[in-house]
């Protein structure tokens, strides 16, 4: 139909363009009133050791509780508030959240965990990073080395000279660090060596099909020794069956994430979960 309209096509665009760029501020309007509306939230999954079965860490992950009050998951969310540059106020709430709620499991006599808060680009930018995580870290009273912080291998591949730099004044700072989604960016094996990271977490599209896919076993397998070889310990994402499992503990990964444990959850099932002592059956 617009072919035929010739050189005036451009008009049949408009109306759809329109509610689209509608639809955007109204979200990123909705995003920005969530934030002094206090309707982010924040879930927990477990991360587990595969030798002992015991929860070692959490991972926070952001929710979004709707003037409905449906949760929304981040995906529809973050891409806007990373171009609009709302990661940052919201990424410091998480940073905060995260480091007063690990300090309260703490305090009420719950064993010591790390606890990881994932960082988009727009965050990744040395001098205010560390001024928000050194007032998490006061206002919580935290211990630098229980907070995680996780980079996606995308965010520091982007410009690998600058995130070592970062990286390492994060880990000056104590802090643990972990590269996320691995395997799904490009990486450079020299880069990677001198990323001062404590843990490669294998992305879950790996770790999905391993039982069926020889393709995605052998990556994971291999993510696993390049990790070890450079001295970080690997966490498989997305763990959701037994046969995973099986395949990950064989082949000497160190930790698990996914379902299989533990959905992400609130604080309070969080804290249950935790003076439950429960752990992965591991035989
Ligand atoms: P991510 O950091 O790689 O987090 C893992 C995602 O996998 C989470 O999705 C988690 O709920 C999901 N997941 C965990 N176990 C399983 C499983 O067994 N099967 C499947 N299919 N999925 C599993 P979620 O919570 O929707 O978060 C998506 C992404 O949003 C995160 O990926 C992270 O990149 C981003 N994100 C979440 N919270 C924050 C935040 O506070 N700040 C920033 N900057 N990004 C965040
Ligand atoms: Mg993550
Ligand atoms: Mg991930
Ligand atoms: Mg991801």
């Amino acid at each position: 139909r617009a072919k035929e309209q010739g050189k005036n096509n451009f008009q049949m665009y408009k109306p759809s363009m329109n509610v689209r760029v509608k639809q955007r501020l109204s979200l990123e309007s909705k995003l920005r009133q969530a934030l002094s509306a206090d309707q982010f939230i924040l879930h927990y999954q477990p991360k587990v050791s595969l030798k002992s079965g015991q929860v070692v860490g959490v991972e926070a992950l952001l929710r979004w509780k709707s003037e409905q009050g449906k949760l929304v998951e981040p995906s529809t969310f973050i891409p806007l508030a990373e171009e609009t540059g709302l990661i940052v106020p919201i990424g410091e709430w998480v940073l905060h959240t995260a480091c007063v709620h690990s300090r309260e499991l703490l305090l009420a006599g719950l064993p010591s965990l790390r606890v990881a808060v994932n960082i988009s680009a727009r965050q990744f930018r040395p001098k205010t990073l560390m001024h928000l995580i050194g007032k998490a870290l006061s206002a919580s009273g935290l211990d630098p080395g229980s907070l995680e912080l996780e980079l996606t291998e995308s965010l520091v591949m982007q410009n690998p000279e600058d995130a070592i730099r970062v990286l390492r004044e994060l880990k000056a700072m104590g802090l643990r660090l972990a590269i996320d989604d691995f395997g799904t960016g490009y990486s450079s094996l020299s880069y990677l060596q001198r990323f001062p990271v404590d843990h490669l977490k294998i992305d879950q599209s790996f770790v999905r099909d391993i039982g069926a896919d020889p393709n995605d076993a052998i990556i994971a397998r291999a993510v696993i020794s390049l990790g070890h070889s450079l001295g970080m310990s690997v966490i498989a994402e997305g763990v959701s069956n037994s046969q995973q499992l099986s395949f990950l503990r064989e082949n000497g990964c160190d930790e698990m994430q996914g379902y299989l444990f533990s959905h992400p959850v609130p604080i309070e099932e969080l804290r249950t979960l935790l003076a439950d002592r429960r752990s992965l059956a591991l035989h």
